[in-house]
């Protein structure tokens, strides 16, 4: 009686240090087409990390206890595990079953199957090892078990890590008709899932290499980095890419995850314009990006658990700063930045469930265990809607600076063209100064000498073809120079003014031209003219001198008189001068006969 009291006594204190009830066999027809084995398993951490399975059956006293939830996760650990199952074929049948680990990362996963004490089978696998040692090609290890009718098995699954490690695992036990189900739906899924991930890589590479505008290489940065993480996260890379080169996927993982983090913040920052939007939350950025660019040296050193007890929460810290800058950009008013918000909600939701499912804080369903999945997937498309969006902006902006700039031109133009007229209209009005400055006598606005030499051959040359008599009359001031001597050559210039004036006020007729050929000495031309018609004009514009009685006490008439000699011709012959030289002789006689007189 007392050995039986110190019995029960010693067992209950056993049950209270360890926790442990030893586990009911787990009745394979209960078994659906998957069922979750997480509360139903037991677990021993071994700390020396050196007992084998001999050890462990040897020794039913080891500190087993229950594991408590439905995921196996002992996250950072330097211990083994063993976890132990006990399957009872409750059926008249032979049935085989499938216990997937599910977890693709788990560096050393050995099952060995023992039954009645015996070990039956063993096999050694994880991802630390080739593929090729996986009882089935799965992304995760999966194990067929032949169970006879009535018999119970006894499997016990070690776990250790090669740097403390540990990933979340769930202990699923399938059909073969479940399992195939199941395989065959996630492949179908997975094909979608990476070939849509492909065809958006690519269709962005392209625009790349059109556009040239670097926001599209760091999306596909982004999407290449993601893609490579994502197939080595869910075993498939291992699977159907580097099935013989287990350190490959390791290092590949530890190189990915930065890389995501770095191209999202690079895609990020350009996407949002963050330098400019949110200088603060820019540099803070590039910072964590810094930080992310270190994670890889550890991880390509074999020290993972390093890596990745920095690299999440630098990573979560990333995505929160990100998140804040696009909603502050966002709320600023800058339309892109609202399907960036919208993009990452969609993975932050992803990754939050993902997040709890490991942790066993939410139910298990498909929905659940794709989250991440369907949530990135989701982010993708978005985040292409909205580089879709920001060509569409930039194109709307091209648009409206090229109409701006072609306003600009179209006014620089019509500047141009008004400018050129403004000139144009001056140079011609200058040009016609010019040309009436040449032929016009400075101090009496008419004509002048030069042009008389040239109005004359004119002249001479237009009556004769047209048969017209031409009139050449030479009119001389009587006496200036001492006019000039009394009064001074300023009132003398003021007199040859008022005689021309007095002149031309009488040379109208589109005929007739006065010139000032000399010093005090005109010419009129008149054309069409009888000798004395002429003679009588002439002797009109002699009378309109006098007429003006400037005063001259040196000439005989008292006032300022002129004296005229006229040349008329109704053929013309030889030369034009002939006909001033003839015109001058009769001024000669006019001045001989005493002046103020008119002579031919
Ligand atoms: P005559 O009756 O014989 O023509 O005598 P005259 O003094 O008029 O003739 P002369 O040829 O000896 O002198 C012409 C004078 O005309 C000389 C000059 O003082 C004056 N003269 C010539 N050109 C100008 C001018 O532009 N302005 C002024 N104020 N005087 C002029
Ligand atoms: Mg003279
Ligand atoms: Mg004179």
């Amino acid at each position: 009686m007392r050995l039986l009291l110190r019995l029960c006594t010693c067992l209950a204190c056993w049950f209270v240090l360890t926790g442990w009830a030893a586990p009911a066999a787990i009745a394979l027809s209960a078994v659906a087409d998957a069922s979750s084995l997480g509360l139903r398993a037991e677990v021993l951490e071994d700390k020396t990390r050196a007992l084998g399975i001999a050890d462990v059956l040897a020794a039913p006293d080891l500190p087993w206890r229950a594991n408590g939830t439905e995921v196996l996760n002992f996250s950072f650990s330097h211990s083994a595990y063993w976890v132990h199952l006990r399957l009872h074929n409750d059926t008249a049948a032979p049935l085989t079953r499938l216990l997937e680990t599910a977890s693709a990362l788990q560096d050393v996963v050995d099952l060995h199957v023992v039954h009645r004490g015996q070990i039956t089978e063993t096999v050694a696998t994880g991802d630390r090892r080739p593929f090729a040692n996986r009882p089935l090609p799965y992304r995760y290890p999966v194990f067929p078990l032949a169970v006879a009718p009535g018999q119970t098995l006894d499997l016990y699954l070690r776990l250790d890590t090669h740097d403390g490690l540990f990933e979340a695992m769930p202990l699923v036990l399938r059909t073969p008709q479940g399992f195939l189900r199941h395989s065959q739906t996630e492949s179908v899924a997975f094909g979608a899932y990476y070939g849509a991930i492909v065809a958006l890589l690519l269709y962005n590479l392209l625009l790349f290499a059109l556009v040239r505008d670097g926001l599209f290489l760091k999306y596909v940065l982004y999407l290449a980095a993601y893609l490579t993480w994502n197939l080595c996260f869910t075993g498939i890379g291992f699977h159907y890419l580097w099935p013989g080169a287990p350190d490959l996927n390791n290092q590949m993982l530890a190189v990915a995850v930065p890389l995501i983090f770095v191209a999202l913040t690079a895609f990020s920052a350009s996407y949002l314009q963050t330098r400019a939007r949110a200088p603060r939350l820019h540099r803070t950025m590039v910072g964590l990006v810094v930080l992310c660019t270190l994670q890889p040296i550890t991880g390509l050193l074999d020290f993972y658990a390093a890596t990745f007890i920095t690299i999440l929460p630098i990573g979560a810290a990333m995505l929160v700063v990100q998140m804040i800058a696009a909603v502050r950009i966002a709320v600023a008013g800058y339309r892109p930045a609202r399907f960036y918000v919208l993009a990452s909600s969609a993975l932050a939701l992803g990754a939050l469930v993902t997040f709890l499912k490991v942790f066993d804080l939410v139910p298990s369903s498909p929905l659940v265990e794709y989250s991440l999945n369907i949530g990135s997937a989701l982010e993708f498309i978005l985040l292409a809607l909205a580089l879709a969006d920001k060509m569409n902006q930039l194109k709307a902006e091209k648009l409206a600076a090229e109409q701006q700039a072609l306003a600009v031109q179209t006014a620089l133009a019509q500047d141009l063209d008004r400018k050129v007229h403004e000139r144009t209209q001056a140079l011609e009005l200058a040009n016609a100064q010019l040309q009436t400055a040449a032929i016009t006598d400075a101090l009496t606005g008419i004509y002048n000498r030069r042009y008389f030499d040239t109005l004359l051959r004119r002249e001479f040359n237009r009556c004769m073809r047209q048969q017209a008599s031409l009139a050449l009359c030479v009119i001389d001031i009587d006496n200036f120079k001492k006019y000039n001597d009394r009064f001074g050559h300023q009132q003398g210039d003021e007199a040859l003014k008022a005689v021309a004036q007095a002149l031309a006020q009488r040379v109208q007729r589109s005929t007739d031209h006065l010139f000032r050929v000399g010093g005090e000495e005109f010419v009129v031309l008149m054309a069409g003219q009888t000798r004395a018609s002429a003679m009588g004009h002439l002797e009109i514009l002699r009378l309109a001198v006098q007429a003006l009685a400037m005063p001259h006490p040196d000439n005989p008439a008292q006032v300022v008189t002129v004296s005229c000699g006229m040349a008329w011709s109704e053929v013309m012959q030889g030369e034009p001068d002939a006909l001033y030289a003839q015109a001058d002789q009769a001024l000669y006689r006019a001045k001989q006969a005493g002046r103020n007189q008119s002579a031919q």
